[in-house]
């Protein structure tokens, strides 16, 4: 029945006639595809605010792309470039505006020039990236103030663009990482990214490394995922391998007929533990160091557990603190100590939308999801993990179409799916493509970041 509904709404004539009827008429989104010659091709429009630091890098990341790029005036000026229109007479695939050198708030009028003339030039499943530095690292207030405004213009824009598919984010970049820019760009520009809006994606200076095959950037790695034998667990577990990486899946006793059917299909190792178990840390350690050791750790394993609190018992709240939060945190610990991390490792937590805002009948699930933020904020100014050039990052879901999600009621099933910008759910691989991107090589820039993958839901800061 459900389905029924769905597919008449999601048909050229159910479009139409929503259409008609003023109703945000979800756009299909293009996905990542192997075949593909680039991470991005289409016309870019590059644009800058005065002293704008990043064109270069910019500059360097595009004539890696198939991208058409035409410099605003601006941008030419600061670069020493000729104002050549390399369109062709096409539509913009992606708008890029460099305000990393606004010091004034009378300076960001360049971004509305730049916006206001060229936006409605963006195609469908365009890409809109602001770039900027962190706030709290500039010199005066006035220009923290300016920096900071980005990210209301950027996300503002996102709500703009949203109907058509297509996203806007701000990339920070700190003084000195101009170089390490590279991977997140490429992640954002590219269909990797097609489900994330509205977000902001910190970068720090950081090791360069050059990968050989941005097709197969985790070619050689380990990666552990927990809950990997079926829904965005199996998927972050597909797309690791299909990015190269050796995957050893992690899941509980009753679905390890599950659990080692995907492994099989990936050629990774199946473990069978109960993450809660006290024994569970030692024996993934001991699995992981006879493999030489892990370079990628995701703690996907999760349940959801939901009663308002007055109905809540004690069961249900320390199951879901402990397999969501305090497990996963013994399982790092335990790898840190036995020296099981390989140098240039990741470690991604996943939380979700709801960690962030809250939700009725969910206090010990946001409990749980709010606490690997916080995780993940400590840890990444943690000397430990410096020491080793570990990342640590967490990606925070909003509506996924997965089994958890199919069992919510019909009608509240329909409006949550549409409740974002870009008024559709999200796929479990919008979720994997996002952990791949933190666990890049190339990605050693990127720590101390949760990026929600939700469309720009609604709900949530
Ligand atoms: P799911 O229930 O389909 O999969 C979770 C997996 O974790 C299962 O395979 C389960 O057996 C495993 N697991 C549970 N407890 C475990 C334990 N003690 N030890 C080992 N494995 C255990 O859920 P999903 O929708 O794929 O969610 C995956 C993660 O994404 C969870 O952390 C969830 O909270 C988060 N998330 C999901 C959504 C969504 O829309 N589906 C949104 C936000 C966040």
């Amino acid at each position: 029945m459900s389905d029924k509904i769905e597919e008449l709404i999601n048909s050229t004539a159910g479009k139409k006639l929503l259409g008609a009827m003023g109703v945000t008429v979800a756009t299909d989104l293009q996905r990542y595809n192997a075949n593909q010659s680039s991470y991005f091709s289409g016309a870019v429009l590059v644009g800058a605010g005065q002293n704008a630091k990043l064109l270069s890098a910019v500059q360097k990341n595009l004539a890696d792309s198939d991208a058409q790029v035409t410099y605003s005036p601006d941008a030419a000026q600061q670069l020493g470039d000729s104002i050549t229109d390399n369109t062709n007479g096409d539509r913009y695939q992606a708008l890029i505006f460099d305000g990393s050198g606004f010091i004034d708030a009378t300076e960001l009028i360049s971004a509305y020039h730049f916006f206001n003339a060229n936006i409605r030039k963006l195609k469908s499943s365009g890409r809109i990236v602001i770039l900027g530095r962190p706030h709290m690292q500039c010199a005066t207030p006035e220009a923290a103030a300016t920096q900071r405004a980005l990210e209301g213009l950027s996300r503002s824009l996102a709500k703009e663009v949203g109907a058509k598919g297509a996203t806007a984010q701000l990339i920070t970049v700190a003084e000195g990482a101009e170089a390490n820019l590279d991977s997140s760009l490429r992640f954002i520009l590219s269909p990797k990214s097609a489900y994330i809006s509205g977000q902001v994606i910190t970068v720090r200076a950081a090791e360069i490394v050059n990968l050989a095959d941005w097709h197969k950037p985790l070619a050689g790695k380990i990666a552990l995922v927990t809950g990997a034998s079926r829904g965005i667990g199996e998927a972050i577990a597909d797309t690791l391998a299909r990015d190269g990486a050796t995957v050893v899946g992690v899941d509980v006793a009753p679905m390890e007929a599950d659990l080692n059917k995907v492994m099989a299909r990936l050629n990774g190792k199946a473990v069978v533990a109960d993450i809660t178990n006290p024994d569970a840390p030692a024996t993934i350690a001991k699995a992981l160091s006879d493999l030489g050791g892990v370079d990628l750790i995701v703690h996907n394993a999760g349940v959801t557990r939901d009663k308002t609190i007055a109905n809540m018992t004690e069961q249900q709240w320390l199951m879901t603190l402990d397999i969501n939060l305090a497990a996963a945190q013994r399982i790092t610990s335990e790898l840190l100590k036995t020296n099981t991390i390989n140098d240039g490792g990741s470690i991604v937590g996943v939380s979700s939308m709801n960690g962030i805002g809250g939700q009725r009948g969910q206090t010990n699930y946001a409990a749980s999801k709010a606490g690997v933020i916080g995780y993940v904020d400590f840890m990444a100014q943690s000397k430990e993990l410096a020491a080793k050039n570990i990342t640590v990052n967490a990606v925070a879901p909003g509506f996924i179409e997965t089994a958890m999600t199919a069992a919510i009621p019909l009608f509240t099933r329909m409006f949550g799916r549409r409740l974002n910008s870009l008024s559709q759910g999200g796929l479990p691989l919008d979720v994997a493509e996002t952990i791949s991107f933190f666990a890049n090589p190339a990605s050693r820039g990127v720590s101390g970041n949760t990026v929600r993958v939700c469309g720009q839901s609604w709900f949530g800061a």
